[in-house]
């Protein structure tokens, strides 16, 4: 066997690498990571999932801010939002995490970081600023960007991806979002309770595609409440410069063509696999734009290159990531065969009431043609959520014809945190009869969880035949109140 300079070789050092990195190097590996940018994290730290989530803050404060009166207070008189402000609190929020995914932090835990554009020379080597680095396993780990698609005009339309919107100079008057998935709803809802006009362009009829519709269809009147105008069944046609203004020309599910004019608009289309610089093809690895062609351990067609993150195209989520990265350590590692699963991944999107799930939802289990019932319980029959001026949305519990769950979705304030009880319960086989008797602290937001179970269970508890049985031993005598009072 030749001498590798390194045991694995990591291209890539957001989410998926940086796991593999931190596994590996401590377990003693000898490790290289490599990145392109100037710093570790990769889109989530950078672009995404940190700055998204610090932004959806601020603009929920400053919505709470402007709805004052309806928690009893004084109305107040808010001032507009000086985007620059909400820039530097994003900027230092992923400062301290920066710290985290320092190259310093690598380095103790014994990886070698190095900063630059790699290129396979052969299917165990790379070229790197001038450099020929060998390794005994690769991993792929290079993340995705925006898809632009091949709009007529759109090349000459400036416009936004999720790389520029964290750092704007100032709180665009007017926003078109195109595309309606996570990234854009999120982005819509919070943009609009900062003070911009935002209108949202979805070729389907649902926004949140991959969701249920009722649930979607939950978080879109809340939206449109709040006053972002959603097309729906529209397709665009062309965009145009206009100088202070851009133009977007689309056509509804009518057949009209309609004009809408904005000062911005935000691309969020869809996610392409950084992959086309790599020289991939050079060494007989397959891919596409979506990702790599990998097996369920995560290897390309060179069992010892991998694959993990969004170059995987399957659920492009930071915690899909790191559970990748994790099945890599065992597989490449460990030398332990370890085949992803991915049946049990939850995904929230954060908007305000969140919407969360893990499992199947009923469109995925009516595809599979899997029988099933449906269990649901309603924020505005739970205590905090009333308390907390929260009362939209619901739970829905997907039970299989064992009665076992294979599905639950969450609308509501902090479903994101709900979802992690039922990733415990679905994980662990954690039966329903446990979850329903299990005590929770009052008033939490958490009891639905409970409850939903317990609706399911009482069903069978308060029965007529266990009621029979015990009239028959303990002569239990019935209703006191009501009919059939004896
Ligand atoms: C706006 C937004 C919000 C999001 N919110 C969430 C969320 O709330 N929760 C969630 O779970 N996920 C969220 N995501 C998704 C999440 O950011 C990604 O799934 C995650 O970052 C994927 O990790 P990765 O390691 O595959 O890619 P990345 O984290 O992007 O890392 C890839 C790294 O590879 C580097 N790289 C690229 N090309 C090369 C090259 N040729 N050579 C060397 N290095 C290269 C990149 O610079 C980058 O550092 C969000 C994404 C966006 C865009």
């Amino acid at each position: 066997m030749p001498g590798y300079d390194f045991d694995i070789g990591i291209l890539g050092g957001g989410s998926a690498g940086l796991t593999v990195a931190a596994g590996a190097a401590q377990l003693g590996a000898k490790t290289l990571l490599v990145e392109k940018e100037k710093e570790l994290g990769g889109d989530c730290l950078h672009h995404g999932c940190v700055p998204s989530k610090t932004l959806i803050r601020t603009a929920h404060v400053y919505h709470l801010m402007k709805n004052a009166n309806q928690f009893g207070l004084p109305a107040v008189e808010v001032k507009p939002v000086d985007f620059r402000e909400v820039a530097k609190r994003i900027q230092s929020v992923i400062r301290v995490i920066q710290k985290h995914d320092s190259e310093e932090r690598f380095c103790k835990l014994g990886a070698r970081v190095r900063i630059g554009e790699p290129r396979f020379v052969d299917e165990h080597a790379i070229r790197l600023n001038g450099e020929t680095l060998s390794a005994k396993t690769w991993v792929i780990a290079t993340g995705s960007s925006p898809s632009i698609p091949p709009i007529e005009g759109l090349d000459k339309t400036p416009h936004i991806t999720n790389r520029e919107i964290f750092s704007l100079e100032g709180l665009p008057k007017t926003m078109i979002v195109l595309g309606a998935g996570p990234i854009a709803i999120e982005m819509a809802q919070a943009f609009c309770r900062l003070g911009t006009r935002v209108s949202v362009i979805q070729r389907s009829n649902q926004i949140l595609s991959k969701e249920d519709k009722d649930m979607a269809d939950q978080v879109m009147h809340v939206l449109s409440n709040e006053g972002v105008v959603l097309h729906l069944n529209a397709s665009v046609i062309s965009t145009k410069d206009l100088g202070t203004e851009r133009e977007v020309l689309i056509k509804t599910g009518e057949g009209e063509t309609i004009s809408l004019k904005s000062e911005m608009i935000l691309v969020a289309m869809g996610r392409e696999a950084n992959l086309g610089a790599l020289g991939l093809q050079d060494i007989g690895v397959e891919f596409d734009r979506k990702g790599l062609t990998l097996d369920e351990r995560l290897r390309t067609g060179h069992k010892h290159i991998y694959g993990a993150g969004d170059v995987t195209g399957t659920y492009l989520f930071t915690h899909a990531a790191g559970y990748e990265g994790s099945i890599i350590i065992s597989n490449a590692i460990f030398h332990l065969p370890r085949k992803v699963n991915y049946t049990f991944l939850p995904w929230c999107t954060y908007t305000n009431p969140e919407l969360a799930s893990i499992g199947m939802n009923e469109k995925m289990a009516k595809a599979a043609g899997i029988e099933y019932s449906v269990w649901s319980e309603e924020f505005k029959d739970n205590d905090r959520s009333l308390a907390e001026g929260e009362g939209i949305g619901k739970i829905k519990m997907l039970l299989d014809e064992k009665e076992k769950p294979i599905g639950i979705q969450i609308l509501g304030s902090r479903a994101g945190d709900l979802v992690s009880e039922w990733v415990a319960v679905v994980n662990g086989k954690v039966k329903l009869s446990t979850l329903a008797s299990a005590v929770h602290p009052y008033p939490t937001l958490g009891e639905i969880n409970k409850r939903v179970a317990g609706t399911f269970l009482s069903n069978k508890i308060f029965s007529e035949k266990v009621k029979k049985g015990l009239r028959f031993f303990f002569h239990l005598r019935g209703r006191a109140c009501g009919q059939d009072v004896d």
